[in-house]
């Protein structure tokens, strides 16, 4: 009988919330990271907006309440760390760190989806001839610029966070992955590889860090509405919005919400989880 159990046993815990935590976003200056700013923003954290296009930080910053515009390459470990020495030096402290900095798969990548554009078409007309060939494509320099920028800025702006956020025994890390990093997408075979690779990434210093009240998770979403995704012609387009169950691509708004879920109180039981907002992607 619910009224012999001892008051408060099954109550949830006062969970808090974000207003006034300090959160750094990485390329905060387009798509995605903006949304996120914002979206940190609007539950009233404190959001530094960090970019390597030094006018897309600025923008972003200009947009939240008492924001702060950090100009870094996130591939390069002594720029993050001064990055959170600065907003140290500014707010104090950081709650929240948001690895989201990344880009598409240059023009190896644009050839590849071209490929894949003209093989659609060819399968309209029957006669498929197009032979896929984008990991022959992938030049070395490609190839590291990609794990550079998305896995090696992810684990530089997690070691240089986790720094401080030690010594509070406090802190919440969500790093922006992909479902290519979950299935591996055969036209982008370095971004599903670095993908990939932070998802590893999130597990292992999830588990490293729990004991000290940290948590991490990774955030994989499918296609969404933002300048890295105009690479895709408008006939692939129309392919893949039919794998997608919802029908559409998500919106970055709708990426945001899932981070402010996991970086804020109601996400206080998840860490190590790898959280995909794919609108029902066929992925298999
Ligand atoms: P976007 O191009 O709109 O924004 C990326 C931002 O990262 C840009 O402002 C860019 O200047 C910045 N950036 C690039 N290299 C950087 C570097 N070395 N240092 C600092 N900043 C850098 O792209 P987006 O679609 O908003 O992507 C954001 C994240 O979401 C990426 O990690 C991307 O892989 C991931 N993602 C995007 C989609 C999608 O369909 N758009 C899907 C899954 C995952």
């Amino acid at each position: 009988m619910a009224g012999d159990r001892p008051v408060g046993s099954l109550a949830s815990p006062d969970m808090g919330s974000i207003e006034d935590k300090v959160a750094l976003v990485t390329g905060a200056g387009s798509g995605i990271g903006e949304a996120i700013a914002r979206r940190l923003d609007a539950e009233g954290a404190l959001v530094a907006a960090l970019d390597i296009d030094s006018t897309g930080a600025e923008l972003t910053a200009g947009l939240v309440r008492r924001g702060m515009a950090v100009c870094a390459d996130v591939s390069d470990a002594a720029q993050l760390e001064d990055a959170v020495a600065a907003v140290v030096d500014r707010y104090g402290r950081l709650d929240i760190l948001v690895n989201n900095a990344g880009i598409r798969g240059g023009q190896e990548a644009e050839d590849a989806f071209d490929r894949l554009a003209a093989r659609v078409d060819e399968a309209a007309t029957g006669e498929p001839t197009t032979v896929l060939d984008a990991t022959l494509g992938i030049t070395d320099e490609a190839w590291h610029r990609m794990l550079s920028v998305h896995l090696d800025g992810t684990f530089y702006g997690t070691r240089a966070a986790l720094r401080v956020m030690r010594e509070q025994r406090d802190g919440v890390i969500v790093n922006i992955s992909s479902t290519c990093g979950l299935t591996g997408c055969e036209h982008l075979p370095h971004y599903s590889a670095a993908k990939g690779g932070i998802q590893a990434l999130t597990k292992a210093v999830a588990r490293d860090v729990a004991p000290l009240g940290i948590r991490v998770n990774a955030v994989a979403p499918g296609y969404v509405e933002t300048p890295l995704g105009d690479v895709i012609r408008p006939v692939l387009r129309r392919v893949i919005e039919q794998q997608i169950g919802l029908g559409r691509f998500g919106l970055p708004a709708e990426i945001a919400a899932t981070v402010a879920f996991l970086a804020g109180p109601d996400g206080a039981y998840f860490t190590g989880q790898i959280i995909s907002p794919n609108g029902g992607l066929v992925t298999s």
